[in-house]
């Protein structure tokens, strides 16, 4: 069997062109959807997806703005940022780009963000409210392997769904996501033991570990969707994801492919936290 490929770019492209109508509409209606990037320093990993994330906003017609400062200010004074952010009405998004300097702490800077404008998805009132089932700013890497799922007409209710890797931005809410669509969901992270007997039994399996070729096809279920999170460069220095591509694709029936999966929706699904967050502010 070869696997059908699900093409990210695809599906974002056509995401965004509904959004840009939406947009459109709301533009008609007197609201301006509006997001901002605080970026402290200048990681050029960081510069890069925010190049991605401002064509996708322009693309659609979010009004953006990137706010960079030195890689020396200080905690304090990044607090102060975001709190002019969440008092400033044209910005229905704020985006503090990660990883910060080691002198702020992340998590008093992700909590600093008002729920309502944290369209990243990682305030813990919005994980909060997702592992509830309540309406939230979902985060978009996992948001967007849903709307893929969903897409390609993968209902997870009542299929083994794996998931490798636990961060608080990708595997564990990805995870979440599933059990609401009503999967059996397993976790796997670096101390499972016996991975391989564990990612043989997923009907959707999804792999954000972040190393390249730790999925190979011997550990696939034949048929399974495979979801490839994994952004690695390999010895050649071409990104590829945590799956053996060319191996996989002719043990699954669908997967994503690195580049061109993942991240394009994982953008994607920002501006349209975005979009929602500028319609809640309608009159
Ligand atoms: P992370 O480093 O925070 O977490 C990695 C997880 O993988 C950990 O929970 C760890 O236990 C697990 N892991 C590591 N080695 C393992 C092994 N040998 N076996 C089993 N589990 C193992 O990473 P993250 O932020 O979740 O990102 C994961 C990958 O996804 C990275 O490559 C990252 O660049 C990529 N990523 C891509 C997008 C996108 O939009 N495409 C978005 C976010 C992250």
């Amino acid at each position: 069997m070869t696997a059908s490929i699900i093409s990210g770019t695809e599906i974002a492209k056509q995401t965004r062109s509904q959004l840009a109508k939406e947009v459109a509409q709301l533009r008609e209606e007197g609201v301006a959807p509006g997001l901002v990037i605080i970026l402290v320093g200048d990681n050029p990993a960081s510069l890069s997806y925010i190049k991605g994330k401002r064509k996708a906003s322009e693309e659609i017609g979010i009004d953006f703005k990137l706010e960079q400062f030195p890689e020396s200010l200080s905690e304090e004074d990044l607090l102060r940022v975001i709190d002019s952010y969440n008092e400033d009405s044209r910005f229905h998004g704020i985006l503090v780009q990660l990883p910060l300097p080691k002198h702020i702490d992340e998590i008093a800077v992700i909590e600093k963000i008002s729920p309502e404008k944290d369209v990243d998805g990682f305030h813990p009132v919005n994980l909060g409210r997702m592992l509830t089932g309540q309406k939230c700013f979902l985060s978009c890497t996992p948001a967007g392997i849903m709307e893929m799922l969903r897409i390609k007409g993968v209902d997870p209710a009542g299929k083994h769904a794996v998931v490798v890797g636990r961060s608080n931005i990708v595997g564990k809410p990805v995870g979440q996501l599933l059990l609401k669509e009503n999967a059996t969901v397993s976790y796997c992270h670096s101390r499972t033991r016996d991975l391989s007997s564990i990612t043989k039994q997923a009907d959707i399996l999804v792999v954000a570990a972040g190393k390249a070729n730790l999925i190979t096809g011997n550990d696939i279920k034949p048929g399974a969707v495979v979801i490839d999170v994994g952004m690695n460069r390999n010895e050649h220095g071409k990104l590829c994801g945590d799956v053996a591509f060319d191996e996989a694709k002719e043990v699954a029936s669908l997967i994503t492919p690195v580049p061109g999966g993942v991240g394009p929706m994982t953008i994607t699904m920002l501006a349209y936290n975005t979009v929602e967050a500028a319609k809640k502010t309608r009159s």
